[in-house]
Order: structure tokens, then sequence, then C-alpha cells
């Protein structure tokens, strides 16, 4: 099949046509208005095989993932995400797979709003790289870089459980059958906290999606604010399915390695943010408004490392070096 009829049948009339499009698919560039008194957000994610999904994932699963992770990056800024491009580059033309990853990718552009207006398509290793742009208001933005000593610090959902799942699909650890299918979909099927962003906009002084795991994407606003962050490692907000996992656990030691999951492990795509104490009437009626759980786990300090600590009770702990996914390392 050549590229031109991949276009036109898996790639054409994906996500809702925004009236601001003037052209889209099928030109050597898409065009749209942009709207006034908006800014644009503008970001790009990449998934290869083998580096970020296991070989044999499912094409609706890569459909769903990689909309979701770009849509978590306009998340953590506060954007409305609206267009997309997408390059895809594949060992071979499978009809079977195109379809049903096109067929996905329909469903998932049309429930986050987003029209897929351009890409590329070419031959080799499966890698899927999507652009995505998003629209805020002038000058309204979440940052990494603007957390405050002594805000308190908060992580929306639960974290750690799509890492747990991937040691289970690899076979490290062993979870009973209904946690397994729970987490595996936590995994495949991340959900970006798009509408937490907006609310977070007038409250949060900081903001980061959790992508590379809970302690190292509160280092980089830790860097990027200099400000230090001391988290409670009892308050990390943990799924049904991660406490079970954690239970079944009897030595103590192991126990509380236990936890190396949900701070270290990356892919849960909650939002980490920091906001000022007297925020936390506002946060708690976000919360109950959305139906998502947002937890204190910490708070930001004026310490000088510029870096994440953990504490227990009254002791202090320096978390793992390298922790995080890192690439080239
Ligand atoms: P060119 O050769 O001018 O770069 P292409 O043949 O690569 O153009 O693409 C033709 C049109 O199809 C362009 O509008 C491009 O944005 C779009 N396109 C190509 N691949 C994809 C894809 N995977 N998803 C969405 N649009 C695509
Ligand atoms: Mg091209």
């Amino acid at each position: 099949m050549a590229e031109f009829s991949i276009i036109r049948n898996y790639c054409q009339g994906i996500g809702p046509k925004h009236r601001s499009t003037r052209i889209d698919i099928g030109d050597d560039a898409a065009v749209f208005e942009p709207p006034q008194d908006m800014d644009i957000a503008v970001s790009t994610d990449t998934m290869v095989t083998g580096v970020h999904f296991l070989p044999d994932t499912a094409p609706s699963h890569l459909a769903h993932k990689i909309l979701a992770v770009n849509c978590s990056d306009m998340a953590a800024m506060g954007a409305i995400p609206k267009y997309a491009t997408l390059a895809l580059t594949m060992p071979q033309v499978d009809e079977p797979w195109l379809a049903e990853f096109s067929a996905a990718l329909m469903t998932q552009a049309e429930r986050f709003k987003v029209q897929l207006i351009g890409g590329d398509t070419s031959s080799g290793n499966l890698t899927l790289s999507c652009t995505i742009i998003g629209l805020l208001d002038k000058f309204k933005v979440l940052s990494r870089a603007s957390a405050r000593p002594g805000s308190d610090v908060y992580v929306s959902g639960s974290v750690g459980d799509a890492a747990l799942a991937l040691a289970h699909l690899q076979n490290q650890i062993n979870l009973p059958k209904t946690d397994a299918e729970t987490l595996t979909l936590a995994h495949y099927r991340p959900e970006p906290r798009v509408e937490l962003g907006q609310g977070l906009l007038n409250i949060a002084d900081a903001c980061i999606d959790v992508s590379d795991g809970l302690v190292a994407d509160l280092g980089h606003i830790c860097q990027q604010s200099e400000v230090s962050i001391q988290i409670e490692l009892d308050a990390i907000p943990l799924s049904e399915a991660y406490l079970n996992f954690q239970n079944s656990y009897s030595n103590s030691d192991q126990a509380a390695n236990s936890l190396d999951y949900a701070l270290y492990g990356g892919d849960d795509y909650e939002l980490a943010f920091t906001a000022r104490a007297d925020r936390r009437g506002e946060i708690k009626a976000l919360s109950e408004e959305l139906g998502l759980r947002l937890t204190k786990i910490g708070i930001a300090t004026s310490a000088q490392e510029h870096s994440v600590m953990l504490a227990r009770g009254d002791k202090l702990y320096r978390p793992q070096t390298h922790a995080g996914y890192q690439h080239f390392l």
C-alpha cells in the first residue's frame, strides 16, 4: 500500500474539525487561525518500540497512549489541547494493525477534542511521534519554575501503578489476576489530567506531569524553581491494587522497598503541583468538582540543595540517585 493511501485511509478525518483550521491533512503544511488573546503551547513526545513500550503492545493502546502523553504535557501547562500532528514510522504496512490504531486514535482524538492536522509516514522501527498544540489565555500558564518555599506539594490520583504493571508484564513480580488487569490498564491507558491543569491555573504556583517518576519530576520543579521539596512517605497516594501488592510482603525491609514503584517508576501522567497553604480550600473544592483525589504529599522548603528529600516520622532520607528513567545513561 502506497504512503498516500495509508494517509487517506488511516490518518484523515481524525478528531473534531475545528473551525479555526484552514488547511489540514493533504497539503504541504497545515494552517490554522491563531485565536485572538490566546497564547499557543507546543510540545512533542515520542514513543519508540522497545524503549517506551513493549514490542507486542496492542495498536489501540498505542493510539491512546501517544495522544494521552501529549495531552498530559498540555495539562501540566494548564493548556487546552487543540491540534496534533503525528509522525508514524512502521517496519511494514500491516493493515489490520493500522485499522485498529486508526479507530482508537479517532476515539481518543474525539474524547480529547484534538484534531489531527498533519504528520509524516515512513518506514523503520515502530515509532510514534506526536506534536501537540494547545491554547492558553494570554500570560496565564503553569510552569515548573515558580514553586515557592513554604508551599504545599500535591499529587493527583495515585502513583506507581504504571511501573508496577510494567514489572508484572516483564515477569519481575507476580500480581493477582484482577489487580494485574487494573494496573495494566493504568499502564497502557493513562488519563491525562487536562481539566485539573486548567483548574489549577489560578491556584497552583508550579506544576509538572509525572512521566519520569514522582521523585525525578519533583526534582525538576526543585531545580527550576530553586526550592527543595520534602515528601512525606506515608502520605503518597497508592491505589487499592498497589496496597494489595505492598501487603503481600511480610518482611518489613521489603515492604519499605515496595514504595519504589511509586517514588521512582514512571508513566503515571498524574499532575504534581505546589500551592500556598491558603489555597487548601480551593484545592479541596477542585478535587470534589473533578471527582479526583488531590493529596498533599509534602512541602517546599528553602533548603539550599534544591533537591527532593523523603521523610518518615522525624527521619529524613535521601532518594536513590539516578531516580527516574533517563535515556543515554
Ligand atoms: P510531503 O511529502 O510534502 O512532506 P507527505 O507526503 O509526507 O507530504 O504528507 C502528505 C500529507 O499527509 C501532509 O499534509 C501530511 O501532514 C499528512 N500526513 C502524512 N503522514 C501523516 C500521518 N501519519 N498522520 C497525519 N497526517 C499525515
Ligand atoms: Mg513529509
